[in-house]
């Protein structure tokens, strides 16, 4: 049995750039398109080939890097992190990249996922007599690296890799190389791509697209690529699984212009729209999608049933993601200032209200009450993913069981909780129907948090390990 986590998972974005004399700007810009996957804290680390230089703050990409002093951060090479955090671990401690410097080599590192069996491998360095700066599980594998042989190459990042158990993608940098490795399951996303001589690495192809890079390749399950002034070069530190990209990033997570292996977001969500469509029709007048994440897969459905798309909901773009709030009556209170319907659309008519997924159940309650004293005549909830039940140990803030509404009620009493007249979510088949166009290329999701299929398991760990990213 897996011990439950409890809900301090975060999902962060990863950046790096090797070989551009603008590379902190670039990064910046980089980091600034993936804001999404992470509002707590964010940072850049700058190698020039002798040294590395670090800012990084509390806040949002834009305030973080508006306190930058670009001239100090002069270099070519640069690797830059997103955090997001929902409760315990806020703190500048745990912002990434980590930087460690030592006499011979200093090494900064920026890591998405979660180490499943960080609170062994910290108790273990513990006992040898490692002192750790952060609450950050990514924090061990610099010590598993440095103990592994008193260089960064390689070998010793290998070693240190076959440590550690979960879904990582992992920017490591030196002085004068910079390494990248994704877990063997391939659950996070990460790509490589080309600006002119230039390498880039991001955890979504978006960034590529904001700094004018092109897509190159993805980064493969198992691979460790090393990027220096001698070109890039790969090896497998680990047999490579079946890959298991995680749903939640096609769900909700990624930005809709994204390509997740070779899968875009927008197409993957407006195919679950019609999966979703065809499985549970209701008549109705109109669709009407949570802005924003739920949209795409609110015109599929719209699509597919033949009935009109409207604009029901409005969100004011100011606010931030309810999500991060850290007590109930402060989420509750998040939604009503972020979303607002249009009445006179929304008045008399049978609604259907699609929305990504449920959660915790606030939102949706929320949406529901606000779309009925809107005037809604009915209003039937369609959810574009299957219902999350499960805790996640991959790094999506899942929160534990016992606050998951699927967990906990069944479908029907969903439907009364939030108020809906009727509730549907999109099975399990019509997912991996919407995403995997192409088994041959996608091979597979990772679906751990919807039907407890946990492609990587760790036994025993501890509950609340330590904070993850
Ligand atoms: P809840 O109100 O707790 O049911 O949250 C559900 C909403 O949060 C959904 O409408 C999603 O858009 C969004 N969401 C789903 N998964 C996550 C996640 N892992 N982190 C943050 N927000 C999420």
């Amino acid at each position: 049995m897996l011990a439950e986590i409890k809900g301090i998972n975060e999902e962060c974005g990863v950046f790096g750039i090797w070989g551009h004399e603008k590379a902190a700007e670039l990064t910046y810009y980089g980091l600034h398109s993936m804001q999404h996957r992470g509002q707590e804290g964010a940072g850049v680390v700058v190698s020039d080939g002798k040294n590395l230089k670090a800012h990084k703050e509390m806040g949002l990409v834009n305030d973080v890097f508006k306190h930058a002093d670009f001239s100090a951060l002069s270099g070519s090479v640069a690797v830059g992190h997103v955090r997001y955090s929902t409760q315990g671990g806020k703190v500048l401690e745990n912002v990434q990249p980590l930087l460690f410097r030592s006499q011979t080599e200093s090494m900064a590192l920026a890591h998405n996922g979660n180490i499943m069996n960080a609170y062994k491998l910290r108790g273990e360095l513990e006992a040898e007599g490692s002192i750790l700066q952060t609450s950050s599980d990514s924090e061990v594998l610099a010590h598993l690296i440095k103990r592994s042989g008193n260089k960064i190459t390689e070998e010793t990042i290998s070693k240190a890799l076959n440590q550690v158990v979960g879904a990582y993608a992992y920017i490591i940098l030196k002085e004068d190389k910079m390494f990248v490795a994704l877990d063997p399951t391939g659950i996070r996303p990460l790509s490589i791509g080309r600006l002119g001589d230039a390498y880039v690495v991001a955890s979504e192809t978006c960034a590529f697209g904001q700094i004018g890079a092109t897509f190159e390749r993805e980064v493969l399950p198992g691979e460790l690529i090393t990027i220096s002034n001698d070109g890039l070069s790969s090896i497998r530190f680990a047999m490579r699984q079946q890959r298991k990209m995680c749903a939640m990033e096609y769900v909700y997570l990624s930005r809709p212009d994204s390509d997740v292996n070779h899968v875009n977001v927008h197409a993957s969500r407006k195919n679950m729209g019609m999966e979703l469509a065809k499985e549970s029709p209701v008549e109705a007048d109109i669709v009407v999608g949570v802005p924003d994440s739920s949209i795409s897969a609110a015109i599929g459905y719209a699509e597919e049933s033949g009935l009109p798309y409207e604009m029901g909901i409005i969100k004011n773009r100011y606010v931030g993601r309810t999500f991060i709030q850290p007590s109930q009556e402060l989420r509750e209170q998040g939604v009503k200032m972020k979303l607002s319907p249009v009445r006179s659309i929304i008045e008399g008519k049978r609604v259907i209200m699609i929305d990504d997924s449920i959660v915790r159940g606030t939102t949706s309650k929320r949406i529901v009450q606000m779309l009925k004293q809107a005037g809604a005549k009915e209003v039937h909830v369609r959810i574009a993913s299957p219902s999350i039940q499960n805790p996640c140990y991959y790094g999506i803030d899942m929160s534990t069981r016992a606050e998951l509404i699927a967990a906990n009620h069944s479908v029907p009493e969903i439907s009364n909780i939030i108020g809906a007249d009727s509730v549907a979510y999109l099975s399990e088949a019509g997912l991996e129907k919407a995403v995997l166009k192409d088994k041959t290329i996608h091979q597979g999701i990772c679906t751990a948090c919807m039907t407890g299929k946990y492609p990587v398991k760790e036994e025993g760990e501890k509950e609340i390990a330590y904070t993850s990213c």
